[in-house]
């Protein structure tokens, strides 16, 4: 497969699918450009090479074609992210759209009309996916974040393209992180997952279990893990249903020799509000009506021994109520020590939902080695899934 450096784009048209799904305010200004930051050296590797982008994305869920949804709203920030003047086709396919992109000179950069607001598009139509191919020479798939979509520009369209096809570069890194952690990763290995629930992270464990050598458990789940041990975790957030599966889990890390680190004590409060009272408690010994909702300082100290002995290490999901203040200094010390460690020369990558959020709050964004911008196509990577938009290539 070709390589994004490996193309020259000289007098091309590269069809990019970006993902430019960023959140607008009520007077639709962007809030959040980072998609858009993050899909700039692909654009400009085109057109530094002398040639032109179409750009095709999604913005929101939209019924109809309503106003609120068009990808017009973004025209500014685009234009200010690239420091280029950005062309506008209301539509992203027929007539007009074509004659916009007969007439696109190179250095020139053109950005279609919202991708969702045919439905073919999320069916996966594979009319409405030739009908966009016919408005590039080449095609570059640039959205980690719509990878685990079986969509129309984002896997359908791939076939159009047999050999003029390859992935952007924010994609080919999302890649390359994912498979440092997976497959290639330098040992020791290590998966921190935290956030609420053993059920909605499950499918993750399995699969994770096959590639690491330490797991740490935070978060919510923690009390899943200690109540099917023994332990009285009190009101703490508790899947009673997923013990025996816990039990199952830590069985099964045991045969693969994976050594799994759970807290040995919580910041315990007697309600889920900032302003509760607190407590450092041993895990197992949750008071009544106290509920864990941080991890204690000997949890903190432990975390940070596991992870400054790893060389490869991924987060998924904080190890407390980070939301709020006092319960936030668990996931800050986590953080705190996954910097330290990429310091001193890990590859650390943070993905999926909550962690990705935090760290961003918390400042962890630039001493990390990658921040992934997918969330639900991170989380199905991690399960092991292979993503539809990345299988489309290999087909
Ligand atoms: P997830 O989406 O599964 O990664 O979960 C993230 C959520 O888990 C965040 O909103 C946290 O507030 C929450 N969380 C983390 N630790 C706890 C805890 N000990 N009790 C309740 N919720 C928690």
């Amino acid at each position: 497969m070709k390589s994004l450096q490996s193309i020259n784009f000289k007098n091309k048209k590269a069809l990019i699918r970006v993902d430019f799904n960023v959140p607008l305010n009520a007077q639709f200004q962007v809030t959040d450009s980072t998609r858009i930051v993050s899909a700039k050296p692909t654009i400009m590797k085109v057109l530094e090479d002398g040639g032109s982008c179409v750009l095709m994305s999604h913005l929101g869920r939209p019924e109809s074609k309503e106003s609120a949804f068009s990808l017009k709203h973004i025209v500014r920030t685009l234009e200010t992210v690239l420091g280029v003047e950005v062309l506008f086709s209301s539509s992203c396919i027929g007539e007009d759209a074509q004659k916009f992109c007969d007439n696109l000179k190179p250095g020139q950069i053109l950005l279609l009309e919202n991708l969702r607001y045919h439905s073919d598009e999320t069916r996966g139509s594979e009319n409405f996916a030739k009908e966009l191919s016919k408005l590039g020479d080449f095609y570059i798939n640039d959205a980690f974040g719509t990878a685990h979509r079986a969509h129309a520009s984002t896997t359908i369209i791939a076939k159009f393209f047999p050999e003029n096809r390859c992935f952007g570069s924010l994609l080919a890194q999302e890649i390359e992180s994912i498979d440092k952690v997976m497959q290639t990763g330098e040992k020791p290995v290590l998966a921190i997952l935290g956030g609420a629930k053993v059920s909605s992270k499950i499918t993750i464990i399995d699969n994770i279990l096959n590639k690491v050598d330490h797991l740490i458990i935070g978060g919510g789940m923690t009390f899943t893990f200690v109540k099917a041990q023994g332990g009285s975790v009190g009101d703490s957030i508790c899947e009673d249903d997923k013990m025996e599966l816990a039990l199952q889990i830590l069985e099964r890390a045991k045969a693969k020799n994976v050594q799994v680190h759970i807290p040995v004590d919580v910041l315990a409060a007697d309600e889920f509000s900032n302003h509760a009272n607190t407590q450092i408690v041993d895990v197992r010994r949750i008071p009544e009506n106290w509920q864990g909702l941080d991890c204690g300082p000997k949890s903190k100290a432990l975390f940070h021994e596991v992870v400054q002995q790893c060389k490869t290490i991924l987060w998924n999901g904080p190890l407390g109520v980070f939301e709020m203040e006092k319960f936030s200094t668990g996931t800050i010390a986590l953080g705190n020590s996954i910097a330290e460690a990429t310091k001193n020369g890990a590859f650390s990558l943070v993905g999926g939902g909550d962690s990705v959020s935090a760290v961003k709050q918390f400042g962890f964004e630039n001493k990390v080695s990658y921040v992934s911008t997918g969330g639900g196509a991170m989380l199905e990577s991690l399960e092991g899934k292979i993503l539809p938009g990345i299988a489309a290539f290999s087909k």
